[in-house]
């Protein structure tokens, strides 16, 4: 090569050098290239330049660049441009580059790129040498080569350092909102001319300002949901409507939590290393609202525990049911938001329901049957809990008052002994989560629940008095009741200790308990097995007699009470009142303790420590 080409060349490089100008962003790869031409066409004296690139796929050329001002982007059909391509320098007209009289092939690495297509005067390009000029096509193919991978670099780098900026922020924010604003946020900053959609499975963000969308399992986004139920990233490429829509999954560790949708306009295919960005973008945010789920998540069952124990321990601490339920009720309107919380047991038979004390008001009024009703029925046929946000009663003309109702049956060992409900007016008005937090709570409740109620049944059924081992007054009801059926007559007396008072103040209480024990102990002495020695409370005690006649009850209760007198210490005297039943006139319970009561009292007013009977009501005697 001659000295005058090679400083050509050496000035076509310096030049090249100088376009790629780092600092001032000149990193447009369209500017670049035009840029190039202004140098190829300068330093060759040409009029024009043109760039064509190659396409590999289907072999068109199509002009990108050219320093003729308002050049129109043409396409070269393959028919024209395989031309022969084996030569780098080709010095005529060709088929579609009737304007141009050089062109010049550009490859690299045996890698066509395209050409340069170069508009001159005759003389201009016979001044050159095919060496030079081959030179020329090497210098330009090597700058373009080095220019787009500058212009990559710089750009995938940017991108980086944005998706390492949010994915610092995701991880810094535990809030699946700001998260997904993030997301979109970043997304228009990198391409602005997109647009961007967030498909998510669950409504569970109210931010209005995102573009969030349902995303519903019906057949109208097949690309959406695959990219959702696979966790693969799918195109939708519509070449009618001309745009390319990329549906990227928000893909965490444990499953996939929306879908990103990107739809970029003017383009036929998706660009292929945006594709790259976007997939990493929405993983990184599938992990930080994974995360964020997750730590909501924990501290609603945080709070859940909080509440389950609260209330099992409540359960388990001996107080009275009525107060427990009570608390409970309270618990679940604090915390589920209820207006109506109602306890409903079953009897045996599930014919009848008893709504517990503590329930709501609500509850205990006539038009609360027919929620509970239709509740039972369901519980009972579906063997499960019931969940409704929009209630209505069958075959009532008027609306129901409570939409939202929530109802989980207690069981116990297999055995359904009640349901729990919960009720509101206004219609969806309970979520999911809190309808699994009440039934876990009453899950965990019923088993204590039912103990309180079996230990308050049992208290009532308890049949001896802990002190005096004498039997319990509810025994002894049940029994006077059972004999006023069976038998002909009975006798019953009424034993009150005299001056007791006395005893607890100048011995003290437990004395005094010694006292009543020692008169229950005389009672059950002075009686037959089939007698019923009670304790009425404190220090009366009863006695009834079944089938036995007054003049022999009266026998007894002298014989008692000068033994009592005789034998107690410290000594105590008994006053007892005394009446009696037969067969031959109507009588009842009630007045048979009244004249027993009366009787009592007569003995207490006549000096106590004797035996007083009443045998008719006042007035017929
Ligand atoms: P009265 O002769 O009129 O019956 O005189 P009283 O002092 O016995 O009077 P009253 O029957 O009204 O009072 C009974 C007292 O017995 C009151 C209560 O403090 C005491 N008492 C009741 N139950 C018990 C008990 O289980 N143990 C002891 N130690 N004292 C009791
Ligand atoms: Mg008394
Ligand atoms: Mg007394």
């Amino acid at each position: 090569m001659e000295q005058l080409e090679q400083k050509l060349i050496m000035k076509l490089k310096s030049h090249f050098l100088d376009i790629i100008d780092i600092e001032n962003g000149l990193l447009h790869f369209d500017e670049i290239l035009i840029s190039m031409l202004h140098i190829v066409k300068e330093v060759t004296g040409a009029m024009d330049a043109s760039f064509f690139s190659m396409n590999e796929w289907n072999k068109q050329l199509l002009m990108e660049a050219s320093t003729i001002i308002d050049k129109k982007p043409s396409v070269i059909p393959p028919s024209l441009s395989d031309y022969d391509f084996q030569r780098t320098v080709i010095r005529q007209q060709l088929p579609g580059f009737e304007e141009y009289n050089l062109i010049l092939l550009l490859k690299k690495d045996e890698q066509s790129q395209g050409c340069l297509a170069i508009k001159g005067a005759h003389e201009t390009f016979i001044r050159f040498s095919d060496d030079v000029l081959e030179k020329i096509s090497e210098e330009c193919a090597r700058f373009l080569h080095t220019a787009r991978y500058f212009v990559k670099t710089i750009l995938e780098e940017r991108r980086y350092k944005q998706l390492y900026r949010v994915t610092e922020k995701f991880h810094s924010s535990m809030n699946m909102d700001d998260v997904l604003g993030e997301i979109i946020c970043t997304l228009q900053e990198v391409y602005p001319t997109f647009t961007y959609y967030l498909l998510l499975s669950h409504d569970n963000n109210k931010l209005e300002d995102l573009p969030i969308k349902d995303l519903e399992y019906d057949s109208e986004n097949i690309a959406a949901m695959q990219a959702y139920v696979t966790g693969v990233p799918q195109f939708e490429d519509s070449l009618h409507e001309k745009r390319s829509v990329l549906y990227a999954p928000l893909k965490g560790k444990q499953g996939v939590y929306g879908v990103l949708q990107v739809i970029a306009p003017n383009s036929i295919v998706f660009p292929n290393n945006e594709v790259e960005f976007i997939t990493l973008l929405a993983n990184t945010a599938g992990t930080a609202l994974e995360n964020a789920q997750l730590y909501q998540q924990s501290k609603r069952l945080i709070k859940d525990l909080q509440l389950i124990n609260e209330t099992s321990h409540r359960l388990n601490s001996n107080l009275r049911l009525a107060e427990t339920m009570a608390f409970i009720t309270e618990q679940i309107i604090q915390s589920f938001d209820a207006e109506e919380v109602g306890f409903i047991l079953f009897s045996k038979d599930y014919k009848e329901l008893k709504v517990l004390q503590g329930s709501t008001e609500f509850f205990q009024q006539k038009e609360a049957r027919l929620y509970i009703e239709f509740i039972k029925r369901k519980v009972e046929a579906d063997e499960e809990a019931l969940f409704i946000g929009d209630f209505n009663l069958e075959g009532e003309s008027r609306p129901a008052c409570y939409k939202s109702i929530m109802a989980v049956p207690m069981t116990q060992s297999g055995v359904l002994k009640g349901i729990a409900i919960v009720m509101h007016q206004s219609p969806y008005h309970f979520s999911f989560e809190t309808f699994k937090l009440l039934q876990s709570l009453v899950h965990h409740s019923t088993l204590a629940f039912t103990n309180s109620i079996l230990r308050e049944e049992l208290e009532k059924m308890v049949v001896t008095d802990h002190l005096t081992k004498l039997y319990s007054r509810s025994y002894l009801d049940d029994k006077i009741h059972q004999s006023m059926n069976e038998d002909h007559e009975g006798t019953f007396m009424m034993i009150d200790i005299d001056n007791f008072k006395l005893i607890n103040d100048t011995f003290g209480h437990q004395v005094g308990d010694d006292v009543i024990i020692q008169v229950a102990d005389l009672i059950n002495a002075n009686i037959r097995g089939s007698d019923i020695g009670a304790r009425w409370g404190g220090e009366e005690l009863a006695i009834y007699l079944p089938g036995v006649s007054l003049n022999a009850g009266l026998v007894i209760a002298e014989r008692l009470v000068k033994r009592v007198s005789e034998s107690t210490e410290p000594q105590v005297t008994i006053s007892c009142g005394v009446s009696h039943w037969n067969r031959g006139r109507y009588d009842s319970y009630p007045t048979l303790f009244k004249r027993a009561d009366k009787a009592l009292y007569i003995a207490k007013q006549t000096g106590k420590n004797k035996v007083v009977v009443q045998e008719h009501e006042e007035g017929n005697k």
